[in-house]
């Protein structure tokens, strides 16, 4: 179903499309198709809402997120359950993800109430400058689906919360997730119109329109790196207000003196998350010469160890991949880096899953010897493989770990407090780790440098990206 002007409705012309289970690929949903008659409807329905919402306290719109962070958390077991099945990662994983999509709600709920101006001294006796935050306008938002409902929360609650409205287009693959979430904003009662969900198997149409459309102020985008030029290109004749965040190529960095072990559990743990499709997957593990033998022993038993299969099943700890070009292209990855010269330690095919149906399976991969001339030392696999690269010294690290167009995130093991701030400061992405596997929290600013985007989410500065500063010189 589509989710327009507070009412639950089919595509203009009933057009449907159907969602699947990647880890069987059985069908799991049909799902209404929106074209460019109900994207219309939902730019005019949030067109329509803007100023009644954007006219609303602070403290209203902060009791609204507060009552869906509630609702969310509430039903966390069914839509982790769900995600499972639509997604893929394993429930625990799932379980996590809800829980961080909620934290979006919440923290947000309560920056709704931080919204301040500022009071300026000005050149003059007789002027006063003050600012004022107002909501940019309507929204244009579109997901991926490798976070199908945190990435959803990470946007659509800023944007309510400054006082904006939202259209929504969900990714492909994951359109029962935002259907979830928009079910939860119509309970706790957000008022019609204020966010609207157009799913859609052609996102071209809505693409364009947002960048296009007069009556949406602001883009915001989540995916890869080639769809989000071409938005930046679609939006720039209309001087959209953009923020996009995008694919990454993260270097895990362990140095001789970090503990080999502890590091290789956690790339592990990072590298196999999400079965690999994260922007934010280490996508080149730079370690030290000295202390690689021990860090590949611990990382190839730990993948080894790992249980591949439906993420609905006890045990299993990495799930499917999303669809048969992701799997292509990770074989693509592994096969071009053997050719060249790589080590295969472990994996580095299709996975053989008992079980209904046929599922996008890959062996959970570590690969040695890895150069910078392999395709997968500086294109995004989106994929579970570990890709190891020996170095010497700090300043060689550091220059190939920078040499990307990339500048997401990036991961430094390090037992020196001087060089983990050393190579906070050297190292050119958005999200810096250091010893520390999980950069990330409602809290925190997320976001990258270069080609991984532009703005940040979450943090003090998510709710920035759906402001506008007014100043206002006053002579008295
Ligand atoms: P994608 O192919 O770029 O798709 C992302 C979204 O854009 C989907 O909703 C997709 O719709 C839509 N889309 C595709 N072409 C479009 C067009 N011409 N106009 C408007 N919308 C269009 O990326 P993905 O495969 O879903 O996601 C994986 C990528 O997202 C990776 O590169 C990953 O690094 C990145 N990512 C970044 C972050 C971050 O915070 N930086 C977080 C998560 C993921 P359809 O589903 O219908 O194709």
């Amino acid at each position: 179903m589509l989710f327009i002007d507070g009412t639950w409705r089919g595509a203009n012309g009933n057009a449907t499309f159907e969602t699947s289970n990647p880890a069987t690929g059985e069908v799991i949903g049909t799902v209404a198709d929106a074209g460019s008659v109900d994207v219309d409807a939902a730019i005019a329905a949030a067109s329509a809402a803007f100023s009644e919402w954007a006219g609303q306290t602070a403290y209203v719109r902060s009791a609204v997120l507060r009552d869906a962070y509630q609702l969310m958390v509430d039903r966390k077991e069914r839509l982790a359950k769900l995600m499972t099945e639509e997604q893929g990662k394993p429930l625990k994983a799932a379980r996590n993800e809800v829980q961080y999509a909620a934290d979006f709600l919440l923290w947000f709920s309560e920056e709704a109430k931080r919204v301040y101006g500022s009071t300026i001294p000005a050149p003059r006796s007789d002027q006063r400058f003050i600012t004022l935050q107002q909501p940019v306008g309507v929204v244009g938002a579109i997901t991926p689906w490798n976070y199908p409902i945190s990435m959803v929360t990470r946007k659509v609650a800023p944007a309510l919360a400054a006082g904006c409205t939202v259209v929504l287009k969900p990714a492909e693959q994951t359109p029962l997730c935002a259907i979830e979430v928009f079910e939860i904003l119509d309970e706790v009662g957000l008022p019609p119109g204020v966010a609207n969900l157009i799913p859609t198997a052609n996102p071209v149409p809505v693409g364009e329109a947002f960048t296009s459309d007069p009556r949406i102020a602001k883009v915001t985008f989540t995916g890869s790196t080639e769809v989000g030029k071409v938005l930046a290109t679609q939006a720039a004749p209309h001087m959209k207000r953009t923020s996009f965040e995008l694919g990454g190529h993260a270097p895990f960095i362990v140095f001789e003196d970090a503990d080999p072990v502890h590091a290789a559990k956690g790339a592990g743990l990072v590298k196999f998350l999400n079965t690999g499709q994260a922007c934010i997957s280490p996508n080149r593990m730079y370690v030290h010469a000295s202390i690689a033998d021990q860090f590949i022993e611990t990382l190839v038993a730990r993948t080894s160890a790992l249980r591949v299969g439906n993420g609905l099943d006890a045990g299993v700890t990495i799930g499917p991949l999303v669809d048969q070009p992701s799997l292509d292209k990770v074989q693509h990855h592994v096969d071009d880096a053997v050719r060249k010269g790589a080590t295969l330690h472990v994996g580095g095919k299709p996975a053989k899953v008992d079980g209904p149906g046929e599922g996008f399976f890959f062996e959970p991969t570590v690969l040695g010897n890895v150069t910078a001339e392999m395709v997968i030392s500086h294109e995004e696999t989106f994929g579970p493989v570990a890709p190891v690269i020996l170095f010497e010294n700090e300043a060689e690290v550091i220059a190939a770990a920078n040499d990307t167009a990339y500048g997401l995130a990036a991961y430094v093991y390090t037992n020196s407090l001087a060089r983990g701030m050393r190579m906070f400061e050297a190292l050119n992405f958005g999200i810096i780790g250091i010893n520390d596997i999980n950069p990330t929290a409602a809290a925190a600013p997320f976001g990258g440098m270069k080609h991984s985007g532009i703005g940040r989410e979450g943090g003090r500065e998510g709710i920035a990206e759906y402001l506008e500063t007014k100043t206002g010189g006053f002579s008295i």
